[in-house]
């Protein structure tokens, strides 16, 4: 089978979603309000399903496990995974998301049996003035941290960083994070849905109650040190992120590539829109499209005025 995976995502309804996911990437979801749209996943929460060609209608992650096909498409480095390495979604942010953290592999394997929580957050669009969270503003003891967020005060301790459309910012497992409002992001991450909620800015769930917080194991695993620098992607096809979890690089049309026999290609369209042509086929590509370039594809060109994230490990 060589040719590209397009990929229909699974959409979530969680309380701080807006509508950009309907009206700037353009998809349909069934929600009045769509917080996430998970693009390239087979987390057990949200599983993509494959759209065209001889596998449409599979999941993703049953042709991830058919032996047979794992090198061929997801490439030699994956033959000894246990499971697909990544989850990339697109996040619209009407309201703030809860200050949140991440466990690290050591810690999400021994106290949660699922693999730690990095991720990193491209921005595709904003609003003026949008800002992130990432990391303490000054430095603490475990024991101030501990007494800070169990009094609901972390607030006024949270590193807040202004962003603007193309920046991007790498959260280690272990970083105090949060996205806040006015903020469409693609994110990729580790595959993991491992979330511990330090604070929700009081808020009330859908059930009335406010959403539960994880503050013990916060506290056990937040990195006192972690502080992460923003990055603006000013230049055309450059690596923006080259980490033990993944590599991120991003792509200007127009381009002449290979498929890599190593790995797959995990692409999400962040800009602009155009075509990929592979094999003497052409598939349009816009905006908000997810698609995959299997391991033995070969040559393939994307032309446009267009510009992709292109994930590997
Ligand atoms: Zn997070």
């Amino acid at each position: 089978m060589e040719e590209p995976i397009f990929l229909e995502p699974v959409f979530k309804n969680y309380i701080w979603g807006g509508d950009k996911i309907k009206t700037y990437l353009k998809k349909e979801s069934p929600y009045d309000i769509t917080a996430e749209s998970w693009e390239i996943s087979t987390n057990k929460d949200g599983q993509s399903v494959i759209k065209n060609g001889e596998m449409n209608g599979k999941t993703l992650s049953e042709l991830f496990n058919k032996k047979e096909m794992r090198k061929n498409i997801f490439g030699i480095k994956t033959e000894t995974l246990s499971e697909f390495p990544l989850l990339i979604k697109f996040i619209d942010a009407r309201d703030n998301l809860s200050i949140q953290v991440h466990p690290n592999d050591e810690y999400a394997k021994k106290i949660e049996n699922s693999n730690g929580k990095t991720e990193m957050w491209y921005i595709v669009d904003c609003e003026k003035d949008a800002k992130i969270i990432c990391g303490l503003n000054k430095k603490l003891t475990k024991e101030e941290l501990a007494k800070i967020i169990n009094e609901n005060k972390i607030e006024s301790y949270l590193n807040q960083i202004k962003v603007k459309k193309g920046d991007f910012i790498y959260i280690p497992a272990g970083t105090i994070h949060a996205i806040m409002k006015g903020c469409l992001i693609c994110e990729i991450q580790q595959n993991s849905n491992i979330t511990y909620r330090v604070y929700d800015w009081n808020r009330i769930g859908k059930d009335g109650k406010p959403r539960e917080l994880h503050k013990e194991k916060a506290i056990d695993v937040i990195d006192l040190n972690k502080i992460s620098e923003i990055f603006n992607t000013s230049y055309k096809n450059e690596t923006l992120i080259n980490s033990e979890f993944f590599k991120v690089e991003k792509i200007v049309g127009d381009v002449n590539e290979r498929s890599n026999i190593e790995c797959f290609y995990a692409m999400n369209v962040v800009k602009g829109e155009g075509k990929l042509i592979t094999h003497n086929k052409e598939y349009k590509l816009k905006l908000g499209d997810s698609f995959i370039i299997p391991a033995n594809l070969g040559e393939y060109k994307i032309n446009g005025n267009i510009e992709l994230l292109k994930t590997y490990i």
